[in-house]
């Protein structure tokens, strides 16, 4: 397909990457430009995962007897407040949590970090490397942030931050923020030589787990990290739930993150006209409002599912397709795949590639439009890094969007394939197939 018949694919929305997934977590049918249809493959996984069966099944087992939680003393009320607790401790059990944990419910992980960043005492230093995604790089504005310039192995990654923490002037807290698993590169960082490399300097640490947590076990405690978020959506749980575990302390001690009721245990008139508030302690503290009891629901459900299943055969099937992907993706003349680590380095199921001589954004429109293969294309919210990976300091317009390049230039921006559970093989061949097709008939 030439890139003037995919540009002219892109101007039809509804057949133009076209997603609609109606019944997350199983094969949907989707018409193709080409006519005819065929099973949909959604190889997006980084962005939002298809729900397990089993979340389904859950949501739909609680939702006739959804209630408000906390406040009510009726049947559904207390049945949800129960389930909502019930869901804490779930979660709590799925990342291993340690006994003084607080674990707070948010909508997201950049809801998580933005709660922590509003969370840490004042004059906190904060310590992130460049090549973070969006929602841990940007959070700290109240903080002091050094920037850490990209490291090209997981050991210069611990030097570089044992530099950093060495050399700052040990008064007042610190924080570093890392990512556990890349969702660019799909690359493993090492999480736990960081954490000792920050305990070593008496800075905390948290875990950006929203790409690692649905691919590997996140264990707080045996980490030894300080705080950890993830989303649902992109740990098979698509109801709008998010994650902040860790050290109760600095949580305790903050201003709530949203005022309101829930927040509150007293309120009450001053004989001057004003109020005086006795805020929760608890993780309440920074839930203020009805919460969302569905999406909590759910996220503990992926959360049970995922542990009674156990890792082992996740990761076993995960690393068999991404050398796959590899393998495939390496044989085809033109196409680079992204990595900061080298080859060595150890990948979950995301992986990032360019190819010679096609606009990203086209390349993925085809893949869409032509294959029926949902894939992601553009600088994924991570701007820093993907320009690193791609050699160049362009611009990039559009917040995680696809900056245009000109067909035959060379690319501004790339392409992402990400899979995990449930996955078939006919997926990953459909797409190595497509890639190479779309790369012999040229762009
Ligand atoms: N961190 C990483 C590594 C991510 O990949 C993403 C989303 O892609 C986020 C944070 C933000 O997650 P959310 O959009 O669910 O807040």
């Amino acid at each position: 397909m030439s890139a003037s018949a995919a540009s002219a694919a892109c101007d039809q929305p509804a057949a133009c990457r076209t997603a609609p997934l109606p019944v997350l977590g199983r094969d949907v049918l989707v018409p193709l430009v080409t006519g005819g249809e065929v099973t949909y493959a959604a190889l997006d996984y980084a962005a939002s995962a298809p729900a397990l069966q089993r979340v389904w099944d859950d949501v739909a087992a609680y939702a006739p007897y959804y209630g408000s939680v906390h406040r009510g003393a009726g049947y559904l009320s207390q049945l949800s407040t129960d389930l909502f607790e019930a869901a804490r401790a779930e979660v709590a059990a799925f990342l291993g949590c340690r006994p003084d944990d607080q674990l707070v419910f948010t909508r997201s992980t950049t809801d998580s970090l933005n709660l922590l960043a509003a969370a840490v005492p004042d004059g906190t230093e904060v310590f992130v490397f460049e090549t973070e995604h969006h929602a841990s790089l940007l959070p700290w504005r109240r903080a002091r942030v050094t920037y850490l310039s990209a490291p090209r192995t997981p050991a210069q990654a611990v030097e570089t931050l044992e530099k950093a923490l060495a050399g700052r002037d040990g008064h007042g807290e610190a924080l570093v923020c890392v990512t556990g698993a890349s969702n660019v590169t799909g690359e493993l960082w090492p999480v736990r030589e960081l954490a000792a490399a920050a305990h070593a300097h008496g800075a905390r640490i948290v875990l950006d787990a929203a790409q690692l947590a649905p691919h590997h076990p996140v264990d707080i405690a045996d980490l030894d990290v300080d705080y950890v978020a993830f989303s649902g959506h992109k740990l098979y749980a698509p109801f709008g739930s998010g994650v902040l575990a860790g050290r109760a302390d600095w949580l305790r001690d903050a201003e709530p993150y949203l005022a309101g009721g829930g927040a509150s245990r007293t309120v009450a008139r001053r004989a001057d006209g004003g109020v005086d508030v006795e805020w929760h302690t608890t993780a309440a503290r920074h839930e203020a409002g009805s919460p969302n009891v569905i999406g909590v629901h759910a996220i503990a459900s992926a959360c049970r599912t995922l542990r009674e299943a156990g890792f082992e055969a996740l990761v076993a099937r995960e690393r068999e397709l991404v050398g796959r992907v590899l393998t495939g993706l390496a044989a085809v003349p033109g196409v680079r795949v992204l990595s900061l680590f080298g080859e060595d380095a150890e990948r979950v199921g995301v992986i990032s590639f360019v190819v010679d001589g096609w606009n990203s954004s086209h390349f993925a429109a085809a893949l869409s439009a032509e294959y029926g293969i949902g894939v992601r294309d553009g600088l994924f919210c991570a701007h820093p890094l993907v320009r690193t990976l791609l050699g160049g300091e362009q611009d990039a317009p559009g917040e995680c969007g696809a900056p245009e390049a000109a067909p035959g230039e060379r690319s501004l921006n790339a392409i992402r394939v990400s899979f995990g559970a449930g996955t078939p093989d006919e997926h990953v061949d459909r797409f190595l197939t497509a890639v190479a097709e779309l790369v012999r008939d040229g762009a």
